[in-house]
């Protein structure tokens, strides 16, 4: 039941609701730790990824230069540094426009967040 991922088995614990599912099942969304203070790579079941993305929408909706810079570092782990470049210079408001439309793309499934 813990972390450990077995290759033959490709399975996954959605760290929302604790139970374990195909690889297959998986969305990997941002998620606002409250005990680590950041964004991370999250692991959730189809039950459990559309509140976890409404969530991250409710605390970047209204950004402070905080939150706003683990949204960039967490961007620009997987890779968006040209976002994440612009959003640092954006204003306030601007970044949180456009955090709100990327996050709208991984609801969509336009924009793909690997594991
Ligand atoms: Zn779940």
């Amino acid at each position: 039941m813990e972390m450990e991922n077995q290759q033959s088995e490709a399975k996954f614990m959605c760290s929302r609701c604790g139970t374990v599912h195909p690889f297959s099942c998986i969305r990997v969304v941002p998620a606002w730790n409250e005990t680590a203070l950041d964004f991370l790579t999250s692991y959730r079941c189809m039950q459990c990824w559309v509140e976890t993305l409404g969530e991250t929408k409710l605390k970047t909706a209204v950004l402070t230069d905080e939150v706003r810079q683990k949204f960039c570092d967490f961007l620009g782990r997987h890779e968006f540094d040209e976002l994440s470049q612009v959003l640092r210079q954006a204003k306030l408001d601007s970044s949180s426009n456009a955090i709100q439309k990327f996050l709208d793309h991984v609801q969509s499934g336009d924009i793909v967040l690997e594991p």
